[in-house]
């Protein structure tokens, strides 16, 4: 549009300002994207890439013993922390590249630095004004410290993914998505890990079976876990850390890691000034167009502490995209989306947890729920177990949750997620014939319904 420098300033080079940028001059837009770190944001460069590379890599430390169960014959191994990371790393450069390639391709102008909302129009970045019919901010989030004494010792997933080289002991604190993947990272690779959680066990707010199944499988492959638990303070020793506990236990420790949870990245972003509001927690309040308060400004991403997932951010960013440029008011369907946890072993999940069943259904459902030792591991003689639950609608059969904790977890539950997606009744499942022999197979040969354990529903 005449008279501003450009169509849309995208504040915030990560998954979800990416996406917004490159589709948005894709059709035609002057698009500019701020970013004041590296071009790719937490998920490529701090996230989900790195973290699922160092799973991988951890994994070989399982794989190499389970191997002898089938016969192999594994000389002397030894794990060299050092070349892990510095392949990540690379990998990290090249996507890194591979993004600054597509917004050159598509015309987007980097702007690097940090960027400032000094009005609803106009974005500074390192001095320089730059101004534009609409501002979308997608600056994502970044860890969330408690503030305790002794705090400013203890790292973040930021640093745990650059570690020079590895703890022998190590506490992380928290026991969300990214307590429990590191956990599972460092414990297989023979880092002593303690993780010390204030809730019940971990995951809240995932269906009770999968958190129950996975801290049963974690403490089993060694991870102390300390629920109920609240680091009081942090002390630097001559050996490492003092960690003091709630019970005024104390706990040494070699590294501390934080996993908290996350904060948007708002701060000095001068968006209040511009007549943004934010939540107590500093996200953008947009409504379901992703749309702040000032006509010309949207946010999309981490930064609206909606749903804080790549893929969601990647969606959402394509329904602004339609809104804003293609004249179609999208919104974004926030119902059924699959989610992984990249824990050894691994979660998937799509769906009702069987809290939100039972308060969305009181109890007309079933659930189906099996445990067995997937056949990989009977070779390999690994007391591994793998969980698999249904939870279904009795008035209508459909699906309403479907959850596994082991292995492969995620790459089996991406396809269910599309059936659910479609509505696909239990009937349907049963109607779908397994492919044998796998673990995924289960899921469409569950007969037994569990007998409901609350006595207001028992027939
Ligand atoms: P989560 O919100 O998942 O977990 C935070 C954890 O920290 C919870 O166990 C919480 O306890 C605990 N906690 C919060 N504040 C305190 C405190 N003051 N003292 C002690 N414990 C505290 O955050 P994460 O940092 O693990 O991950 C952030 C988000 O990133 C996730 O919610 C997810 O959306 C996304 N993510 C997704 C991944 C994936 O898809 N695989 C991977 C990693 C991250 P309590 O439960 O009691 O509140």
């Amino acid at each position: 549009m005449a008279g501003y420098d450009f169509d849309l300033i995208t504040l915030g080079a990560g998954s979800g300002g990416v996406r917004l940028s490159r589709l948005a001059a894709q059709l035609g837009a002057r698009v500019a994207v701020v970013e004041e770190s590296r071009v790719g944001g937490t998920c490529v460069m701090r996230g989900c890439v790195p973290k699922k590379l160092l799973v991988y890599g951890a994994h070989f430390a399982e794989d190499l013993t389970d191997a002898l169960g089938f016969g192999w014959t594994v000389g002397e191994v030894s794990f060299d922390w050092a070349r892990l990371i510095a392949a990540k790393n690379a990998e990290l450069n090249r996507l890194e590249a591979v993004y600054n390639r597509i917004l050159r391709d598509n015309g987007v102008t980097l702007l690097e630095g940090r960027g400032v909302v000094v009005d609803p129009h106009t974005v500074e970045v390192a001095g320089e004004r730059h101004t534009a019919q609409r501002i979308v901010v997608a600056t994502g989030g970044r860890p969330s410290l408690p503030e305790i004494p002794g705090i400013q010792y203890a790292i973040t997933s930021n640093e745990a993914l650059d570690l020079m080289q590895l703890p022998g002991r190590m506490v992380i604190v928290g026991g969300g998505y990214i307590a429990v993947e590191f956990a599972g990272i460092f414990n297989a690779l023979g880092v002593k890990v303690t993780q010390v959680l204030r809730g019940d066990t971990v995951l809240r707010g995932f269906d009770q079976d999968v958190r129950a199944a996975l801290s049963e499988e974690m403490v089993k492959k060694g991870i102390d876990l300390r629920c109920e638990t609240v680091v009081k303070s942090i002390e630097k020793t001559k050996a490492g850390y003092s960690l003091r506990l709630s019970g005024d236990e104390t706990l040494d420790a070699d590294l501390v890691m934080y996993a908290t949870g996350r904060r948007p990245n708002t701060d000095g972003l001068g968006l209040e000034a511009a007549g943004v509001p934010l939540n107590e927690d500093g996200a953008v309040v947009v409504d379901e167009f992703s749309a702040t308060a000032v006509p010309s400004i949207f946010a999309i991403g981490d930064v609206t502490d909606r749903m804080n997932l790549t893929p969601v951010a990647l969606a959402e960013a394509r329904a602004l995209v339609n809104t804003l440029f293609l004249d179609k008011p999208t919104t974004m369907d926030y119902t059924g989306v699959p989610t992984a946890v990249f824990s050894m072993p691994p979660v998937g999940t799509v769906g009702l947890t069987e809290a939100q069943a039972r308060t969305a259904h009181g109890c007309a459902f079933d659930v189906y729920l099996s445990r067995f030792k997937p056949m990989r591991n009977t070779l390999a003689g690994r007391d591994e177990r793998t969980m698999m639950k249904l939870i279904v609608d009795r008035a209508t059969d459909q699906v309403l949750g479907l959850h596994v904790v082991g292995a492969d977890a995620a790459e089996m539950v991406q396809g269910f997620a599309v059936a659910m997606k479609c509505g696909v009744t239990k009937a349907q499942l049963d109607a779908t014939i397994g492919i044998h022999p796998t673990a995924a197979e289960e899921l469409v040969t569950m007969r037994e319904k569990r007998p409901d354990p609350s006595p207001e529903c028992q027939e």
